[in-house]
């Protein structure tokens, strides 16, 4: 029996990616008798609006998707966040971070640095000086050398039973939580799938890179483990990739254009795309 989630941020009207996580994820939870929920990541309040919220109960019902209530809205889980942030502060395992995004990107040594994984490390350590203690921090960010230190390298299990190690270089210092934000993607995510009961993770295939920190923070503040289901992802015939801002066609409009939700959905499952989109890796 499993507890899947779908996890859409209103920041744009869903589109046919969105479709086809949705549809594994309901088809997945529904096949073992188990639940499919629904939750909200609208953290990013300058990009996300309600009218978003409302187009993304309006479309999964047009998929003939059903979901479990209650849905759960990111905005009203701070508390939760905050916990989560003060077991790892007590713990030693958050840091307070003075850098900006330019800062960071000006002190990456390698080119092509990943922002995500690369932190360089500069306020690791400086917790403790007066000054920096007085100041208001941008950002918390996870100890990482020091947490996988305690729980060595995590690893995961996908769906299809293949089992992966995480390797030192997939794992930085990630943001946990930010000024202007209670808590980043990835331990608002952990907090609340375990919070959910998710029991399997569905999601694109370009969120691969998400599990291993995600993993390591579960371990670390002793949330359950579930298994990951990472699918291909929706991408227009010539390889490129559907995004928002990318004018990708939205349910709406296919729903507007007489196309049937609920035969789509079940095509969807069978991997049968409309015509001008096919499936591919990350
Ligand atoms: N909110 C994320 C997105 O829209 C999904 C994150 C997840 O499934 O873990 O891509």
């Amino acid at each position: 029996m499993f507890i899947t989630r779908f996890a859409p941020s209103p920041s744009g009207r869903l589109h046919l990616g969105h479709a086809y996580s949705a549809a594994i994820g309901h088809a997945r939870a529904r096949e073992s008798g188990g639940k499919f929920r629904l939750r909200i990541e609208d953290l990013d309040q300058t990009r996300c609006k309600p009218e978003f919220v409302d187009g993304i109960f309006e479309d999964l019902r047009w998929l003939g998707l059903d979901w479990e209530e209650p849905v759960l809205v990111q905005s009203e889980r701070t508390a939760a966040y905050a916990d989560a942030l003060e077991q790892l502060k007590s713990e030693g395992l958050a840091y307070p971070c003075f850098c900006t995004r330019a800062d960071i990107a000006q002190s990456l040594t390698a080119p092509h640095g990943d922002a995500a994984t690369s932190y360089p490390g500069t306020c690791r350590g400086l917790a403790d000086d007066p000054e920096r203690r007085a100041a208001t921090p941008h950002s918390w960010r996870l100890d990482s050398a020091k947490a996988l230190g305690m729980t060595g390298l995590p690893s995961w299990r996908e769906a299809d039973g293949a089992e992966f190690t995480a390797s030192g270089r997939d794992i930085g210092d990630a943001i946990l939580a930010r000024k202007d934000a209670p808590a980043s993607y990835h331990l608002s995510c952990v907090v609340d799938d375990a919070a959910s009961g998710v029991t399997m993770v569905v999601r694109g295939a370009d969120l691969r890179a998400s599990t291993p920190v995600q993993r390591l923070l579960q371990i670390l503040l002793d949330l359950p483990e579930p298994v990951y289901l990472h699918h291909q992802i929706v991408a227009h015939e010539e390889g490129r990739r559907l995004a928002k801002r990318d004018l990708a066609p939205t349910l709406a409009a296919m729903r507007d254009g007489g196309i049937d939700g609920p035969t789509l959905a079940v095509q969807l499952l069978t991997g049968l795309l409309p015509s001008g989109f096919r499936l591919q890796e990350a």
